[in-house]
């Protein structure tokens, strides 16, 4: 079948970016939504502002396009599943289920022999007893985190308040002395074939991401093991599009994945710029089965992230030829919110 209409659910950044790299491909762009204000609809052909256990809504959404994907993972199961009976729902729904809960993606990561930090899953306080050689350790949520939120970091077992009543499962991970973080974004197409990029520097503050460089600093053999992990984890997953592998390296050069995410990634946002194909250029040629596109690098690059009120200075701010601003274009401005991002090429 010949794919003319891609269908995405999630309408931010992630999602505004895949439409405009769908729009130089020919592919057109519908996009569902329960935020009305996303920023993806000023650039999708089409916009359905809809909460997504409206069937009505979905089912019109699912009419309307060729395949589906979607720009974040927290999407209700069930509601994959359902839209996957009508058409197609590229990276399937079962990856998404095991990466959207932290239990089951670090027990699907270790099962493949690959090392994580260690952890426990945790369902009520005296579980961080139990594992109290995980302390200090970070307490977080099992199911629905991102940018550091449902996060808690316990020192001591003092740091497990009385009143917390554990209403949602956890899992404890052991606090890891960082040297460095990377990611890698790899493409894997229908066939097998697959586009991995060089790894990528990430520095977070705060817990979300601020900036990230290629080349990275780190040695060919984290960089070939990074590449190889990803590669054995996406063929593992039988992953269509694009995903990104985040790793931790410890203070004795251990590569612990950190976490996978089943889409386009922030990290790879440098990719537009830095590549010949972008990570989301890549993800719809590999969602609309357009054929293996494989990368050129064009430039080493770092990408800054411009978190909240930063966006007011940027919008005013005139830009040298080397740099490229996007601005998301979100109606509010909240603290941390991801408004834009800066890329820089370099030398
Ligand atoms: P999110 O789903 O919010 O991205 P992550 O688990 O990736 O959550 O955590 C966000 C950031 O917090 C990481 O990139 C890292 O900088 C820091 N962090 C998370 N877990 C650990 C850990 N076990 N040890 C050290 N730092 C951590
Ligand atoms: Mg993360």
């Amino acid at each position: 079948m010949t794919i003319s209409t891609l269908g995405i659910i999630g309408s931010g950044q992630l999602g505004a970016l895949l439409c405009q790299a769908a729009k130089k491909l020919n592919i057109k762009t519908v996009v569902i939504s329960d935020d009305e204000n996303g920023p993806a609809q000023n650039y999708s052909d089409e916009f359905l502002y809809s909460q997504y256990d409206n069937k009505e809504k979905i089912k019109e959404f699912v009419s309307k396009v060729d395949i589906i994907t979607y720009e974040f993972e927290n999407i209700p199961i069930n509601i994959l599943n359902e839209i996957d009976k009508e058409k197609k729902v590229l990276p399937k729904p079962e990856i998404n289920k095991i990466i959207q809960n932290r239990k089951l993606e670090k027990t699907f990561v270790n099962d493949l022999g690959i090392k994580t930090t260690d952890w426990a899953f945790i369902k009520q306080a005296g579980d961080v007893e139990k594992n109290k050689n995980l302390l200090p350790g970070i307490l977080k949520s099992n199911t629905l985190g991102y940018d550091g939120h449902g996060q808690y970091v316990l020192n001591s077992l003092e740091d497990v308040k009385k009143n917390w009543c554990f209403t949602a499962d956890y899992i404890l991970e052991k606090k890891v002395n960082l040297k460095k973080e990377i990611s890698i974004i790899i493409t894997r197409y229908l066939n097998g074939e697959t586009y991995i990029y060089e790894p990528i520097e990430n520095i977070h503050k705060d817990q979300i991401l601020n900036n990230s460089k290629i080349p990275a600093e780190i040695s060919k053999e984290i960089y070939d093991e990074a590449q190889s992990k990803a590669k054995l984890i996406s063929a593992k997953l039988d992953y269509v599009g694009t995903m990104c592998v985040e790793y931790f390296i410890d203070q004795g050069d251990n590569l612990l994945v950190n976490e996978i995410a089943p889409r386009v990634h922030n990290s790879g946002h440098l990719t537009i710029n830095a590549f010949s194909v972008s990570q989301f250029s890549g993800h719809v040629a590999a969602v609309c089965n357009l054929g293996v596109k494989k990368a050129e690098k064009i430039s080493n690059a770092e990408m800054f992230n411009v978190l909240g009120k930063d966006i007011e200075a940027y919008r005013s701010k005139t830009f040298s030829k080397n740099e490229f601003f996007y601005d998301y274009g979100k109606k509010s401005i909240k603290d941390k919110r991801k408004m834009g991002h800066l890329t820089i090429l370099k030398k």
